[in-house]
C-alpha cells in the first residue's frame, strides 16, 4: 500500500498553542476588558466579502489590493476576498444592515484576516487583529477617543513604555489636493532614482511614495514638502483639537510628517504605534481618518475614524502571562468507586471551581500528574466500610509548599456537594491530620 503523505501546514498560517495561546488570549481579554470602558461594542462580521468591498474601499493600488488578497471564485462564479482587514467589511456593514439609526456608532471586533505576504517574524498570511471603529462622527473628539483608548490597551497590556504613538494629519480634500501637487512636483523632479513602485504610485497614489521602504526612495521622500504649508484653517484646526485631547488625557505622542496610510481613503488624522523591539514588523496599531470610503462604496458621505492592531506583535511584546490555576485535583483512591468520583467531579465543577481530574492511573500517578500542573489541592476520593457497608470517603490534602486554607475548602467542597449530589447537614466532617475527611451516604 502506498504510503500516505502527512499534510502540512500552510505557508504563513499558525497553529497556536501553549504559552502562545495564553499571550494571544490574554491580548483578546484585555481588549474586550478595556473597550467595554469606552463603551464600545463588540460587533462580528463574515471573513470574506464580495471582492468590491475591498477593491473599492481600500483601492486598486493599494499593496493590499494589488498583491496581498486570497481572492477566488465560488461555485456560483461570483469573485470573492478573505477578508485583508476589517475597515471595509464594517463600512459594507453600515450600508447593508442600516447602522446609520445607530449613529454615531463605536464598535470593535477581532478575529483572522488574510495577506498573502513573505512570511517572517511577525508577518503572517493568516493573522490577526483587533480592530476599534467609530463611524458617523467627523468630531475631533472621537479621534480622541480612539487614540486614548488605545494607549490605554497597550498599557494595560504593560508594554506601553517600549511603544510611541507618532502622529499625523493628511488634512481636509483642499489640503490632500494642494499638498498632492506639490508631492508631484517634488517626485517629478526626482524620477531619476526612484523606485519602479514609486514610479507607479506617482500618477494614481504620490502620497504613498512617502511611506516607501525602498531604500532608493528614502532621500527623495524624506526631502519631500511637508504637509504642514499647505493645511487650510480647518484642517490645522482639526489636528490642533485632537493633539489638545491627547495633551489633556495624558497620552504622549510624536509628529511625524512622513507618515502617511497605505489606503487612500484616509483624512485628516493618522497615526501608527511603533516600537523598536520587532525589527522591520515595528507597527504595532495603525489607522486613522477615513471619511472618504464610506461615500467610495456607493453610501452617503459618511465620517468615520479606526485603527487595527496585529493581535501575534502585541502578543510578542508581553511579560509571560502566568498559567491558569486550577482550584483543586480529585484523585480517585485506588479502592474508590470511580463512579464516587464521577459525581464530586461533576459537583465540584457544577458549582464554579477548576477541577483537575485524570482520566486513568493510580492515585499516586494522578497526584504526581497533578504536582506536575501545579495544583496545590487534591480532594481524595475513597471508598470506607460503614455500618457493614460501604460508603464514599472524602479528604482533603495539600501538595507543594504553597499557603492553603483547608478548613476555608472544606467549606466550599461541602456546600457544593450538599447542592448537587445531596451530602446532608447531619454526615460528619471532622478534622483529621491535615486533611478534612468526610464520610458521604449518597441517598
Ligand atoms: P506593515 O507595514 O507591517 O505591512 P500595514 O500598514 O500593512 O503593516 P495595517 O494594514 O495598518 O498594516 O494593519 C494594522 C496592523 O496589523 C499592523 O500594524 C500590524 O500590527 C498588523 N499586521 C499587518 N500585516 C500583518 C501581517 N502580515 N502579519 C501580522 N500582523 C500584521
Ligand atoms: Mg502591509
Amino acid at each position: 500500500m502506498a504510503r500516505i503523505e502527512t499534510p502540512k501546514r500552510i505557508r504563513g498560517t499558525q497553529d497556536i498553542f501553549g504559552e502562545e495561546q495564553r499571550r494571544f488570549a490574554h491580548v483578546i481579554a484585555t481588549f474586550e476588558r478595556v473597550r467595554r470602558l469606552y463603551c464600545f461594542q463588540r460587533v462580528d462580521i463574515p471573513v470574506f466579502e464580495s471582492t468590491a468591498v475591498f477593491a473599492r474601499s481600500l483601492g486598486e493600488t493599494t499593496d493590499v489590493v494589488s498583491k496581498e488578497m486570497y481572492t477566488f471564485e465560488d461555485r456560483g462564479g461570483d469573485s470573492l476576498t478573505l477578508r485583508p482587514e476589517f475597515t471595509a467589511g464594517i463600512a459594507r456593514a453600515y450600508l447593508t444592515e442600516g447602522w446609520q439609526q445607530y449613529a454615531p456608532l463605536k464598535i470593535a471586533t477581532h478575529g483572522p484576516v488574510f495577506r498573502y505576504e513573505r512570511p517572517q517574524k511577525g508577518r503572517f498570511r493568516q493573522f490577526h487583529q483587533i480592530d476599534a471603529e467609530v463611524i458617523g462622527a467627523s468630531e475631533p473628539a472621537a479621534d480622541v477617543e480612539l487614540l486614548v483608548l488605545a494607549d490605554q490597551l497597550l498599557r494595560e497590556l504593560g508594554i506601553a513604555d517600549g511603544v510611541t504613538l507618532q502622529l499625523n494629519t493628511l488634512g481636509d480634500a483642499e489640503t490632500r489636493d494642494a499638498w498632492r501637487a506639490a508631492l508631484v512636483a517634488h517626485f517629478e523632479a526626482h524620477r531619476a532614482v526612484l523606485s519602479e513602485d514609486s514610479l507607479a504610485r506617482l500618477d494614481k497614489n504620490p502620497l504613498r511614495i512617502l511611506d516607501s521602504k525602498d531604500p532608493r526612495d528614502r532621500p527623495v521622500a524624506d526631502s519631500a514638502p511637508d504637509i504642514d504649508a499647505y493645511l487650510t484653517p480647518e484642517a490645522r484646526a482639526f489636528f490642533d483639537a485632537v493633539t489638545a485631547g491627547l495633551d489633556a488625557a495624558g497620552v504622549a505622542w510624536t509628529r511625524n510628517a512622513r507618515l502617511v496610510r497605505g489606503l487612500d481613503y484616509y483624512r485628516h488624522t493618522a497615526f501608527e504605534f511603533v516600537t523598536d523591539r520587532l525589527g522591520a514588523q515595528g507597527t504595532v496599531l495603525a489607522g486613522g481618518r477615513y471619511d472618504g470610503l464610506i461615500g467610495s462604496l456607493g453610501g452617503p458621505e459618511t465620517a468615520g475614524v479606526g485603527w487595527a492592531a496585529g493581535i501575534e506583535r502585541l502578543a510578542m511584546l508581553l511579560e509571560e502571562p502566568t498559567v491558569d490555576q486550577v482550584d483543586i485535583a480529585v484523585v480517585t483512591e485506588n479502592d474508590a468507586d470511580p463512579l464516587d468520583a464521577v459525581r464530586v467531579v461533576a459537583g465540584l465543577r457544577r458549582s464554579g471551581l477548576s477541577v483537575a481530574a485524570a482520566f486513568a492511573g493510580n492515585a499516586k500517578r494522578q497526584v504526581e500528574r497533578a504536582r506536575r500542573a501545579n495544583v496545590t489541592e487534591v480532594l481524595f476520593v475513597g471508598r470506607v466500610g460503614v455500618d457493614g457497608g460501604t460508603a464514599a470517603s472524602l479528604k482533603l490534602g495539600k501538595i507543594g509548599t504553597g499557603p492553603v486554607a483547608l478548613e476555608d475548602r472544606a467549606d466550599a467542597v461541602l456546600k457544593a456537594l450538599s447542592a448537587d449530589i445531596a451530602v446532608g447537614a447531619d454526615d460528619a466532617a471532622t478534622l483529621i491530620g491535615t486533611g478534612i475527611a468526610l464520610i458521604w451516604r449518597p441517598r
